[in-house]
């Protein structure tokens, strides 16, 4: 099984995914404004990670679903 630190944005395939802190401030204030933040607690949302590309946002592939 391979694993991969550099993830790939699903969406534009973009290299450039960033966890909440890898992401600056300016990011996070876009970030913050994306449509997820609706649906998502803030502690939640740190813990996605984020293309800076298109602002794909990825959930964290766990096994928890409600
Ligand atoms: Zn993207």
């Amino acid at each position: 099984m391979v694993h991969t630190s550099e993830k790939t944005c699903p969406r534009c395939g973009s290299l450039k995914m960033r966890s909440w802190n890898e992401l600056t401030p300016d990011e996070q204030f876009l970030a913050e404004r994306l449509l997820m933040s609706a649906e998502y607690t803030p502690a939640e949302r740190k813990k996605h990670r984020y293309c800076t590309r298109c602002w794909y946002e990825e959930l964290e592939a766990r096994s928890h679903q409600a």
